[in-house]
């Protein structure tokens, strides 16, 4: 590909469920006779005008419960896998959240077969391999969260690497949720926890040590404890950082504030990623674009995303060969 801008990306943090461009939305609520609560592009932009987090948590419930059968699941992961594939991504690991809408009626089995199709549809018709990280929702019951673990063991050789937990990060820390990620680790999957986005250094420090995170999701407010710094840069820990959903939810000021090049001057590893892009007014390719304008280069962020990735170390070899033979310095002269 040598579309101007369209570095090699790989993007480990996108809500499935958030990719859903409004056109698409309105169509799979129509064809699912889902009341959504805009009836328009115009409206659903409006919508998406968040004022808080909590006030973007309370959209999110109302805009993804549309989603509901195999085949909408299936779609939207080929739907991202061509966008994010026109920004350059080679690799993504896309969140989605079954608890959720196995609340609101769908069936496990027809969410994971739909989003596993999806993935494979992905890699044969755009060439980007998608891996899958189910979320738990903050504030779910041990059983909701130990399914999601089971049926997400279940789905590994589909392409199913790890577990999250996603959603109310204030409200409820990581610490009661130890035990259904110690399940999830002695099933062979990842831990990929949000932690640092709402609240600070003790959700951090949860999700490493309760929940024995493999990477952070956002985990920018690890700024706020030098020591904790320290030790993500000494651990290599990659945090996959979203700075224009941090904007958009209000976590940070402005994107001049972004902790993200402090992070990384630190020596912490932060690849890039877009969270829920079709409701934070972003795609791929604007997010790096404000990571980068914040002095980070493509490269570091390339390279983090190799090291951070959940995948096998065959196609972690592969993605790092494709950095190792991209001319990086012709892109940046661009
Ligand atoms: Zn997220």
């Amino acid at each position: 590909m040598t579309r101007i801008g369209a570095y090699p990306k790989i993007e480990l943090h996108v809500h499935l469920e958030g990719t859903v461009r409004p056109a698409t939305l309105l169509e799979i609520a129509r064809r699912n006779d889902y009341a959504l609560p805009a009836n328009t592009v115009e409206e659903l932009r409006e919508l998406y005008r968040f004022r808080d987090f909590r006030h973007f948590i309370e959209v999110w419930v109302l805009t993804t419960n549309a989603l509901r059968t195999e085949a909408d699941f299936r779609q939207i992961v080929v739907d991202y896998a061509a966008e994010a594939a026109a920004h350059g991504a080679v690799y993504l690991e896309g969140i989605f959240s079954p608890a959720e809408r196995v609340r609101r009626g769908c069936g496990w089995q027809e969410i994971f077969e739909g989003v596993c199709a999806g993935a494979q549809e992905a890699r044969e018709r755009y060439g980007v391999e998608v891996r899958l990280t189910p979320d738990i929702p903050r504030g779910f019951t041990q059983e909701e969260a130990r399914a999601t673990v089971e049926w997400a063991a279940r789905y590994r050789d589909r392409g199913v690497v790890g577990v999250g937990l996603g959603g109310l990060e204030a409200e409820y820390p990581p610490e009661p949720y130890a035990d259904v990620f110690r399940l999830a680790r002695s099933l062979g999957l990842g831990s990929v926890p949000h932690a640092g986005e709402v609240a600070g250094a003790a959700s951090v420090r949860g999700a490493l040590e309760a929940l024995g995170a493999d990477r952070l999701r956002h985990g920018i407010r690890a700024e706020e404890d030098p020591g904790l710094v320290r030790e993500l840069a000494a651990r290599g820990t990659v945090l996959d950082v979203c700075p224009l959903s941090n904007l958009r939810t209000g976590a940070v000021a402005s994107l001049a504030e972004h902790p993200l090049p402090r992070l990384a001057a630190a020596g912490v590893r932060c690849s890039v990623s877009t969270d829920d892009p079709a409701m934070f007014d972003t795609d791929l390719r604007r997010d790096y674009e404000a990571a980068t304008s914040l002095g980070l280069d493509p490269r570091s962020l390339y390279e983090a995303g190799v090291a951070g990735a959940l995948c096998d170390e065959q196609t972690r070899a592969r993605l790092r060969a494709i950095g190792e033979s991209f001319d990086w310095d012709a892109a940046r002269s661009r």
